[in-house]
């Protein structure tokens, strides 16, 4: 019997291995209101009943949290079930469908806002939190009310996630022992979601454009396969396709086996220079599996993860605990822990922010230190305090000059002038800021000399530098890292580093791909930070590389036209 051919779609690698399977497709849509209702008792007991379902489906999320040992997680949902059956949020409710007609969704939403919106003008922080549970559980009695369930992700079997894009929230908490792979219609590698598929090790292929669409068509029952190496996905793959991925998932297996029988070579290229390669983590879980891999500290930590999908910022002791246990894990080595990076892509539900007609350019990352201070002191409270432990160095996001520097150096001093007089002890702590927007690349030697470090971050300097939204499919060819007005950029920062005698390093994904690599050691790059499944490639990259040679091509490149003029380069 003949079988039919699979459908094949073209997307781009965004982390390598391969999955086969059934999928599930994730939507985030909206509650619709109905309007003006014509029953207002039966509308309220159907706010009633929803609000009921929410508090039971609370409980029950806290007993599972408890027993899965979350006692903190666990308090939160209980708080959630104490809000759905608040009387005085369903009271100001019930209020708004029988004097004004509001439906269900529009009352529930606008007394929820009105409760928070009063918490909050009392100004303080931990009212301010509890104002974000009340709009949470508002949100969750609308969903509940429209019939979307929760906005998790929940699988049933072992799958494939598809989606048009995934939340970086939402993507940090996927269940990963059942997740086989991550396909989605928009996106790109550099985006959040690749970025923690490839920290997680899920196969994942992003910017499948059609994918949506073919699935929709009747191929709805068929499972889908998918390359995180070469962007394929096959929507219902035969027998003999679904075996070729097998052949290659055991190959995958075999060559990370031999990843880390090699994680103790050095990487030091074949004229006697030594690179220092470090992991780029997103959680305290993630440290071990970097040291098996050969990291040799990290260059990254990116902290927003401890702060997103929950109701309240982490406390100080808690981040202490996270931060300690990364130091622990690679002491004497450094870990490096990036200060809070969110807005842009990566929203957090108690940092409720205006909405922006461009988040990427707004208030993100140390930008938010004007408004909330205490969150950024907190976070340097805990790097000092962890700091006891290990090495520690600490850099701010976004810094755009000399301005952004000084708002770091005014939040740590009031952070140690705190714990010094608290008389609490506390670790050395080495400063340094991210080189991802071209201006503080520019203006970098009116500030580095208060600085011991900096680290170049290629993904959010690339969309910077071209004007290209890293997480917008259609403009892929502005997202070539080989560009030679990055690498322009990147030399003028290296002697920037250089006439000052502090470090550089690349924290962007750039690190992590074998051959821009190369091209950064020829720029004269010493430290690369990347996800710790790139390791390996990288080292040996550099193994095979002698670095005068690498110096040339680089030095040429800065004069080519394009990114494709400068691959053709580094093949030659
Ligand atoms: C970068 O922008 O290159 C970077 C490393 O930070 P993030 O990807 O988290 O924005
Ligand atoms: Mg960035």
């Amino acid at each position: 019997m003949k079988t039919e051919n699979a459908v094949l779609i073209r997307g781009v690698a965004a982390s390598p291995g391969v999955a086969h399977g059934p999928w599930v497709r994730f939507e985030r849509k909206t509650h619709v209101s109905r309007g003006i209702v014509a029953e207002p008792e039966a509308e309220v007991v159907r706010l009633i009943a929803a609000a009921e379902a929410v508090g039971r489906a609370s409980e029950h999320l806290a007993d599972e949290v408890r027993g899965a040992g979350h006692t903190e997680e666990a308090e939160v949902f209980l708080a959630h079930a104490m809000i759905a059956r608040d009387p005085e949020l369903l009271d100001a409710a019930a209020a708004h469908i029988r004097v004004d007609r509001a439906d269900a969704i529009a009352a529930i939403t606008a007394a929820a806002t009105s409760v928070a919106d009063q918490l909050r003008a009392l100004g303080d922080t931990l009212l301010s939190g509890r104002a974000a549970d009340v709009l949470d559980v508002g949100d969750r009695v609308a969903r509940e009310l429209a019939g979307l369930g929760d906005a998790g992700i929940r699988l049933s079997e072992p799958s494939i996630v598809v989606a048009e894009d995934l939340p970086p929230s939402l993507t940090a908490t996927l269940p990963r022992d059942r997740l086989l792979g991550i396909a989605l219609e928009a996106s790109s590698p550099t985006a959040h979601a690749a970025i923690l598929a490839r920290a997680y090790g899920i196969p994942a292929v992003v910017g499948a454009t059609g994918l949506l669409a073919t699935l929709d068509e009747g191929r709805r029952g068929s499972p889908l396969a998918l390359d995180g190496e070469t962007g394929e996905i096959l929507v219902a793959p035969t027998k003999e396709d679904v075996a070729r991925y097998e052949a290659r998932a055991g190959a995958i297996r075999r060559d990370r086996g031999r990843d880390v029988e090699e994680a103790a070579l050095p990487a030091v290229t074949k004229d006697g220079t030594a690179i220092e390669l470090l992991a780029n983590i997103g959680s305290p879980g993630e440290a071990a599996g970097a040291v098996a891999l050969g990291a040799r500290g990290v260059g990254l930590f990116r902290t927003e993860f401890l702060f997103l999908e929950r109701s309240s910022p982490p406390s100080e002791d808690e981040q202490v605990e996270a931060y300690g246990q990364v130091i622990a894990a690679f002491a004497p080595r450094p870990v490096t822990i990036r200060l809070l990076d969110v807005g842009g892509d990566k929203p957090i539900p108690y940092l409720p922010l205006k909405e922006e007609d461009n988040p990427f350019l707004g208030v993100r990352a140390l930008r938010l230190a004007d408004r909330r201070p205490d969150i950024f002191v907190t976070q340097l409270r805990a790097c000092y305090r962890a700091a006891v432990k290990g090495r520690v160095k600490v850099m701010a996001p976004m810094v755009a000059d000399a301005g952004d520097v000084a708002t770091l150096r005014h939040l740590v001093d009031r952070a140690r002038a705190e714990l010094l007089d608290e008389r609490r002890p506390i670790g050395q702590v080495d400063l340094g800021v991210m080189l991802e927007i071209p201006s503080a690349i520019l203006t970098a030697d009116t500030y580095v000399r208060e600085l011991t470090f900096v680290s170049i971050g290629t993904n959010d300097l690339l969309q910077y530098t071209l004007a290209a939204d890293r997480g917008n499919p259609a403009l892929e060819r502005y997202r070539d890292s080989l560009h030679p007005a990055l690498l322009r950029l990147i030399r003028l920062a290296v002697e920037a580093a250089e006439r000052s005698g502090i470090e550089l390093s690349i924290c962007g994904e750039m690190a992590g791909d074998p051959e821009a690599a190369r091209l950064l050691i020829g720029l004269g790059v010493r430290v690369l930070s990347m996800s710790p499944t790139s390791i390996a490639a990288v080292r040996r990259a550099v193994r095979a590389s002698l670095k005068s040679g690498l110096e040339h091509v680089a030095m040429a490149s800065l004069g080519d036209a394009s990114a494709a003029d400068v691959r053709l380069r580094l093949q030659t």
